[in-house]
């Protein structure tokens, strides 16, 4: 009989399902890397393109599989069935853990977003010019306690607030420490001469050589702020 070609549909289905991995890798060796490979017939009959009688596996195992060598009568049918049950259920337990993670990073970088972009807060600090006056209230995110927390770790009391992916949360940690210690700054090096407790000035006993240390210091804060929360905006695509 002649050799049935595989609907489009059902193939989409094998590579979807699979995720492109081998099921014969998987399944002896645990090895879930992306592979180049083609769709095989279970049963080694051509003829029989049902869903449950393909599998997509590597180069090298399709070709062992489907030699006439002695040694492909190792593998039996039931075994490469399991495998290949096996290999989808791994797949799907992964895409589930994976929407999870991202629907919770984005929500906290929506959070983010709020306190940070939307307040233009870290406008104000892009422009900040070192030794001018400006407003406490300018600088400060501790609208609340969930607005602190963002950059405070009160590790006992509360779960510290962070990315679930390690790459964002690598980037969220340079962010918060700058900018703790950028704000820090700011209201040690500044002192308050107005009466109303709001109007920050630049304290004008320091020299002029401390003056210039505390620029660099406070640009440096500055630049980390902006790289680390720049490469958070990057990730999801809304710079
Ligand atoms: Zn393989």
């Amino acid at each position: 009989m002649a050799r049935k070609v595989v609907s489009e549909k059902i193939q989409a289905n094998i590579l979807c399902k699979c995720g492109r991995r081998c099921a014969l890798c998987f399944g002896l060796n645990n090895d879930t890397k992306i592979k180049k490979g083609q769709i095989a017939h279970i049963d080694r009959d051509n003829t029989n393109s049902d869903e449950e009688n393909l599998v997509y596996l590597c180069l090298d195992h399709h070709n062992l599989y489907d030699s006439k060598f002695k040694q492909t009568k190792n593998f039996i049918t039931l075994e490469v069935k399991t495998y290949k049950k096996e290999l989808e259920n791994y797949i799907e337990r992964q895409k589930n853990e994976n929407i999870k993670y991202v629907d919770e990073d984005y929500n906290l970088f929506l959070v983010l977003k709020k306190y940070f972009i939307d307040s233009g807060i870290l406008t104000k600090f892009k422009n900040f010019i070192f030794s001018t006056p400006y407003r406490l209230e300018e600088f400060e995110i501790s609208e609340g306690l969930y607005g602190s927390d963002l950059i405070n770790d009160y590790e006992d009391q509360y779960p510290e607030v962070n990315f679930k992916d390690s790459y964002l949360k690598e980037q969220f940690n340079i962010f918060k420490e700058n900018y703790y210690y950028a704000e820090s700054l700011l209201s040690y090096k500044y002192q308050n001469y107005n009466n109303d407790a709001s109007h920050m000035v630049y304290n004008i006993h320091y020299t002029y050589e401390e003056r210039l240390n505390h620029i660099e210091e406070f640009d440096n804060y500055r630049i980390n702020i902006l790289e680390s929360f720049g490469k958070i905006m990057d990730y999801f695509n809304e710079f």
